[in-house]
């Protein structure tokens, strides 16, 4: 058989990784639960067309990067390339805004797109994201910003930029368009081909080129700005004046408009340095058209993603580090292999992290082992201490300090209650 591999741009996360994922993911989880934001779980796989109406048939995302295809009952299904359309669906198709109007969900996940794999850049990638549901006011503009910031901030990463931007609303922006495509129209040849494409699919993406011949040309096209109400200018500046009421520095950067079609107001995105070329680690925005574009109540709402691959690259190295063992049960000997097992069920109603040898290798290779995980305590059964209902527990990490070893009854709960306590559980 051929060696069987697995699909370019998808990546197998084994073990060692997956600690600094999981300390990570567990930093973050609760900083989301002490904002008192709730989970929702929404399906990988759905309707092509909930993305096509939700995201907007002439972004990149579904116009090129859509993993869809025909299921066996002949519908077109698409592995979700986003959670925001899925969430607004689930919100509207499981009645949850009339109960509750205002809601604060987070998810997280796999996510596919087909892009060209490279660093930053995979086919299956993961997401974190927050949605403040039913939210207008500015307030939870900064809010879910904070959020964001503070939930990297956490994780000890430094050197982040947060970019801000404005879109005003829907008419703000088809008032601009119209001069947009005008000057489109005379400056079309100074663009690069894919932009040019866009003049009539989707001419606000323009803005967003990374061609460095368009950025020249666009920095003499009109300015989304300047087509602003009165109204969306001072949302804006109430904006940025509540972010430096709370010290959170921002750069403006007009031309981010971000990939999807559903924003209004409020687009930002927080990029850093360290990640090269791919860097920006978390985008957002306002989307108040969204869920009823979608067929349910009018609903302003904003959020983020953030991609956790990227994450992961810009969290510290002392999150790579596995959590020492415990105690290490060395046993040997029928009744004594046993017991271990019946001590070792006990010990998993602690706080503590507990293996049991299963090797049944002699005493010497278990020691070994036990030292090669430096396990801060050991536990020892033979056949003599079996026979007399006594385990023998002992410090073995030298750098744990406490009253080194004690020998223990096995009925003797309080006993090793008291041990475990005393040399395990402080601080
Ligand atoms: P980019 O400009 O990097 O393509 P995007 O605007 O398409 O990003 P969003 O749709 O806003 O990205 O997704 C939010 C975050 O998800 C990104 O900031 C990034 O961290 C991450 N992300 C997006 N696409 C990928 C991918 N293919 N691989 C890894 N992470 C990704
Ligand atoms: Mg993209």
């Amino acid at each position: 058989m051929n060696n069987l591999k697995n699909l370019r741009g998808t990546v197998d996360l084994l073990p060692e990784q997956l600690i600094k994922w999981q300390n990570v993911e567990k930093i973050v989880l609760d900083q989301l639960a002490r904002a008192s934001i709730n989970e929702i779980r929404t399906p990988i796989l759905e309707m092509t067309e909930l993305f096509i109406r939700g995201i907007g048939e002439a972004t990149d995302v579904v116009s090129k990067e859509m993993y869809t295809f025909i299921d066996r009952g002949e519908r077109s299904c698409t592995l979700r390339p986003e959670g925001t359309a899925s969430v607004a669906r689930a919100l509207i198709q499981n009645g949850m805004l009339s109960n509750n109007p205002l809601q604060k969900l987070w998810y997280m996940g796999p996510m596919f797109r087909y892009e060209r794999p490279q660093a930053g850049r995979q086919r299956q990638f993961h997401q974190l994201g927050v949605e403040f549901i039913g939210y207008d006011s500015v307030r939870s503009d900064v809010e879910i910003i904070a959020l964001a910031w503070d939930v990297l901030g956490k994780l000890g990463i430094k050197e982040l930029n947060l970019e801000i931007n404005t879109l005003g609303d829907l008419d703000d922006r088809l008032n601009f368009q119209k001069s947009f495509l005008k000057w489109l129209e005379i400056n079309k040849n100074s663009l690069d081909l894919d932009s040019q494409n866009r003049i009539t699919k989707n001419p606000l993406r323009i803005l967003d080129s990374k061609n460095i011949q368009t950025q020249k040309a666009l920095e003499n096209a009109p300015r989304l700005f300047n087509f602003l109400s009165e109204k969306s200018h001072k949302r804006y500046s109430k904006l940025k004046k509540n972010l430096e009421v709370l010290k959170i520095p921002y750069v403006e950067n007009f031309n981010l408009v971000r990939g999807l079609d559903y924003y209004t107001h409020t687009a930002f995105e927080i990029t850093s340095g360290a990640l090269g070329s791919q860097a920006t680690v978390c985008g957002g925005g306002r989307y108040d058209d969204l869920i009823k574009q979608m067929g349910g109540p009018n609903t302003p709402a904003i959020g983020f993603a953030i991609g956790l691959e990227r994450l992961i690259l810009l969290a510290g190295k002392e999150l790579e580090i596995p959590r020492k063992t415990d105690i290490y049960i060395i046993n040997k000997g029928l009744i004594a292999e046993s017991l271990a097992m019946n001590l070792s069920r006990k010990l998993k109603n602690y706080d503590l992290l507990v293996e049991l040898d299963l090797s049944g290798a002699s005493f010497s290779k278990q020691f070994k082992k036990a030292n090669k995980l430096k396990s801060k305590s050991i536990i020892v059964i033979g056949d003599d201490e079996a026979v007399k209902g006594e385990f023998l527990i002992k410090l073995f990490d030298k750098s744990v300090n406490g009253n080194e070893e004690e020998v223990i009854s096995f009925e003797n709960d309080i006993k090793l209650e008291k041990w475990i306590k005393n040399n395990l559980l402080v601080n």
